[in-house]
């Protein structure tokens, strides 16, 4: 069984600076923390049940260090699709890349995180799973594959929610899959000469996408006025907090 996991190359959480064209810049990505745990249960699979896990992305030559780590933590393959006329796609564009691209590697199972940390749309999987006539089940809390078909639990309001898909299907799965592995030493070093095939959109045949949602205008919110950190000794901690208090009339 094939499985293909989507990983997004992100910017480093907490580092994410929008650069001199508004955009976030992404010179040093990796991967989308959701896509480690939907990857995370793409490697158990393997284990468990033989599958093969390959990993696919569109990004900048920067978004290959993410793919590379879900290499180092096991994954036997990945693509990263990139054109220079690819920058600035909206949604759209990007799951019609992402759709041509699976059409092309041909998976039982796709698997999908909720969410990026930099775009956050949170809809790119099952859009993708639209555009491609499958099956989707989402807020996937385990993952389970046999004889042709896949099984989801996910959180419903009162309890949980058992859905059965046939294979192909589209998951997206949530962080209650369980904590991604670390890659270990030796597979960090094998994942350094591993050969990361990259797609132009030509390779899939597609023209460039025609982006439809214009991004007008992008701007970091001004810093909170600061707040007072008080320190020293108990007393007079205690004297300046009431006194902070009562000059705003707080009991
Ligand atoms: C340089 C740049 C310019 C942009 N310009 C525009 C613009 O003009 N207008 C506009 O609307 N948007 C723009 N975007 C946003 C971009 O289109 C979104 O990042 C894209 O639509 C995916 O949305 P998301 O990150 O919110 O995905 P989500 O829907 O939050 O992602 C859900 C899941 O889908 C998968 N996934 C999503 N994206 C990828 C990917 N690239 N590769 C592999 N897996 C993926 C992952 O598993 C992820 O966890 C721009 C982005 C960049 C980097």
């Amino acid at each position: 069984m094939k499985i293909c996991v989507l990983v997004k190359g992100v910017p480093p959480v907490g580092t994410e600076r929008l650069g001199a064209d508004g955009r976030i810049e992404r010179t040093t990505l990796e991967p989308n923390g959701a896509d480690e745990y939907v990857l995370e249960r793409a490697l158990q699979l393997a284990e468990s049940a033989g599958a093969e896990v390959s990993l696919l992305t569109m990004g900048p030559e920067s978004a290959t260090d993410a793919l590379r780590k879900g290499l180092a933590m096991g994954a036997s393959s990945a693509v990263r699709v990139g054109d220079p006329r690819l920058a600035g796609t909206d949604l759209r564009g990007t799951v019609a890349v992402l759709a041509a691209a699976l059409r092309r590697i041909g998976p039982d199972l796709i698997l999908a995180g909720t969410d990026s940390s930099d775009g956050g749309a949170g809809v790119a999987g099952p859009a993708i799973a639209a555009r491609l006539g499958l099956p989707c089940l989402v807020n996937a809390s385990a993952i389970e594959v046999a004889a042709g078909s896949v099984t989801i639990r996910r959180p419903v309001a009162g309890g949980l929610e058992t859905l059965r898909a046939p294979l192909p299907a589209l998951v997206v799965g949530t962080q209650l899959l369980g904590e991604p592995r670390y890659p270990s030493l030796r597979g960090i070093m094998a994942a350094r000469s591993r050969t990361i095939e990259t797609w132009s959109l030509a390779d899939l045949g597609l023209d460039a996408p025609a982006v439809s949602t214009i991004v007008t205008g992008s701007a970091v919110p001004p810093p909170r006025a600061g707040a007072e950190i008080v320190r020293g000794d108990a007393g007079a901690v205690a004297d300046r907090i009431l006194a902070f208090l009562d000059a705003r009339g707080l009991p």
